[in-house]
């Protein structure tokens, strides 16, 4: 290969706060009729004045634990200038120079099916606050751009790495383990049809052997799938090596994802940091924390993936491929160990729930715990008995039981169930009596 991509990625990620960032308005504005959930503050309208929501807060430190950041004890909150119309302020409250978190990592596998890892760096996790959303539609024949300002003020959380990224396989990776993390925590549904994470990959390209950064970066703007961050990466990296084979260096821009022309296409020559004449927010004190707070917060972490592998494996003597499976999603361990305390009671194992539930025996959506145990429990009692074994005993019974079979050819057909007790009789585990009573009903017919 004659160029290194060098990747670096912003994650914006919602957080499921019941209110809005700095106002007293539900947060909760998927498929709310439009401009329901506001007020003066989410407005910008003047003399309003914002109070900053201390669950985002603590929320948005959380995830920075959880990335094993740095928290910083003294920290802002700023005023990001531009201008836009979903924009009601003019300015979007975010933070500069003092994010809440810094320097922190998440590791991921190099390349596919192997082992090796790789630290991605987390420069960053900042909150911010969400912007109104416009809707372009065609009212009356003519072209109309309608504004929402429901999601106007609803809490951010960014995350910024450094350029560590070598390729979209290692994105992916990192967004999964971002997107469980948050679901882990709880803290944002991290849907991504509604939403709640939006991906922005920045992708230049370097000389392999040239030592520094390129002189330039394309960032891709508010990408909504990880399937279509993976396509913008990989023919990003296919134009800019184009580009530089002709002679020329891509342009400093941003660009979008446009995925029924499936390339990326130019939206603005990039901006720099000064452009938005950052300062610190004069309605809102700079906030502080005690390292009592911090480590108090960080005690109030649940369990989180990596934890909750090594105490599976351990506790239930599940095999890694196991637990990294049913560990993917929090929803899918919990009711695997849901399913393993009812299991206990009916002598099921956890190695026989772990493959109910890895082999999709079971929706889990659907089906309660104790119906995968129940279900787990009649397989594995058919399959137990030999079809053999369960004639020879058959024969057995309707030889020592003449009477019963008299009754049962003249008619008196409820006889069937004292047959069934006495073949189930002969076995030492407990039978699927169904499977009895048809073996027997088809032996007399
Ligand atoms: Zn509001
Ligand atoms: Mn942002």
């Amino acid at each position: 290969m004659k160029y290194s991509p060098i990747i670096g990625l912003e994650v914006h990620v919602e957080l499921k706060t019941k209110s809005k960032m700095f106002c007293r308005c539900s947060a909760d504005y998927f498929g709310q009729s439009p401009n329901t959930l506001t007020c003066p503050v989410c407005l910008g309208l003047p003399g309003a004045l914002p109070v900053p929501n201390a669950k985002a807060i603590d929320w948005c430190i959380m995830i920075g634990l959880a990335l094993k950041c740095q928290i910083n004890t003294e920290s802002k909150f700023d005023r990001k200038n531009y201008f836009y119309p979903d924009l009601a302020k003019g300015y979007q409250i975010s933070q500069y120079d003092q994010p809440f978190c810094e320097n922190g990592y998440i590791e991921v596998r190099k390349e596919p099916n192997s082992d090796k890892k790789k630290k991605i760096r987390i420069r960053r996790v900042h909150m911010e606050e969400d912007t109104g959303k416009l809707i372009h539609e065609a009212i009356g024949g003519e072209n109309v751009s309608l504004i929402d300002f429901n999601r106007s003020g609803v809490p951010l959380v960014e995350v910024v790495t450094e350029p560590d990224f070598e390729n979209a396989f290692q994105v992916t990776e990192y967004l999964q383990e971002l997107q469980r993390t948050v679901r882990y925590l709880d803290v944002s549904n991290a849907n991504m049809e509604k939403g709640d994470m939006r991906l922005e990959p920045n992708i230049s390209l370097q000389k392999t052997g040239e030592k520094g950064l390129p002189k330039y970066k394309v960032e891709v703007k508010n990408i909504n799938s990880f399937r279509f961050v993976a396509k913008a990466i990989e023919t990003e990296i296919k134009r800019q090596e184009e580009i530089l084979e002709s002679g020329n260096i891509p342009l400093q821009e941003t660009r979008g994802w446009s995925e029924t022309k499936g390339t990326t296409v130019s939206q603005r020559i990039k901006e720099e940091a000064n452009d938005y004449r950052y300062f610190p927010d004069p309605d809102i004190p700079p906030i502080k924390f005690t390292d009592k707070q911090i480590s108090t917060l960080k005690s109030c972490l649940p369990e989180l993936r990596e934890e909750k592998l090594a105490r599976l494996i351990k506790l239930f003597a599940l095999s890694y491929y196991d637990a990294e499976i049913l560990t993917r999603e929090k929803s899918v361990a919990d009711y695997f160990e849901e399913a393993v305390r009812v299991g206990i009671q009916h002598k099921v194992t956890s190695k026989q729930i772990a493959n109910a539930i890895i082999n999709k025996k079971v929706d889990i959506d659907k089906d309660l715990p104790a119906t995968l145990v129940k279900q787990v429990v009649t397989s594995s009692l058919v399959t137990q008995v030999d079809e053999s074994d369960l004639q020879k005993v058959i024969d057995t019974v309707l030889k020592e039981n003449q009477k019963a079979v008299e009754d049962f050819k003249n008619g008196k057909e409820s006889v069937i169930m004292y047959l069934v007790g006495q073949v189930m009789r002969q076995f030492k585990q407990k039978i699927d009596a169904m499977k009895v009573k048809n073996a027997l009903l088809s032996r007399l017919k």
